[in-house]
């Protein structure tokens, strides 16, 4: 006989922060263990994903198929397309680039910008490159103060030896999946409470 298929689900997550951070680097590292120094700007929105089993509650696994959304970190074309990038989003990775400290400051915009388009999410902040410590320009108080503002989880990471990359986004989908399960929670016993997170689409059970 066959066995009951584990529960499954599928989860978006969304890349923010300005052009350059590493944004796409991460994701590759992530999704396929690969680093690649030339530069490939991202034309428009690339959409990669990654496939992972969670532990349930009572011990009982659950599939996630974690779908990750990066975006062309131009402003202009952020602007055009925020509430269909953002839409129905269970959590967001921002990145900053921590030898360019216009980009910790900038990623208050970023935050903003999703924040205003779909409400309050889980957030996990990449402080990226930290293989370049000799170029460092941010304090490590500066990126903590940042993090600990937007009730966001903190990683110093490098897409190009690896550090952290995993921890991080899995981290980000633990967070997403916990969120989406007491927002499908809110919505049954609280239909008008206030900027209700998305609830992961199941698919399959
Ligand atoms: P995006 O615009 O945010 O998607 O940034 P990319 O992923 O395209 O990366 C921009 C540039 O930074 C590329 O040349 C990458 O090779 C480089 N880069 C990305 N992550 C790292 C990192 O962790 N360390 C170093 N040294 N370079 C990185
Ligand atoms: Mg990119």
């Amino acid at each position: 006989m066959l066995e009951d298929p584990k529960p499954r689900m599928k989860m978006k997550i969304c890349a923010v922060g300005e052009e350059a951070v590493g944004k796409t680097s991460l994701i590759h590292r992530y999704v396929a263990d690969k680093y690649e120094d030339d530069y490939i700007r991202t034309i428009g929105t690339l959409i990669s994903k990654k496939t992972v089993e969670l532990g349930g509650a009572e011990g009982e696994a659950t599939v996630v198929d974690a779908v990750i959304w990066d975006i062309m970190g131009r402003k202009g074309f952020m602007d055009l397309l925020r509430d269909a990038y953002f839409y129905r989003a269970n959590g967001v990775f921002a990145v900053l680039d921590t030898t360019r400290k216009g980009t910790l400051e900038a990623l208050h915009g970023w935050l903003e910008g999703v924040t205003n388009a779909v409400g309050t999410l889980p957030i996990v902040i990449l402080a990226n490159k930290e293989d370049l410590k000799a170029k460092v320009d941010v304090t490590k108080k500066a990126v903590k103060d940042f993090a600990k503002g937007w009730n966001a989880t903190l990683f110093s990471t490098s897409a190009k030896t690896g550090k952290n990359v995993e921890k991080a986004f899995e981290v980000l989908i633990h967070a997403a999946y916990e969120r989406g399960m007491s927002a499908r929670q809110v919505t049954v016993d609280e239909p008008e409470a206030e900027q209700p997170v998305p609830a992961p689409d199941f698919i399959g059970r």
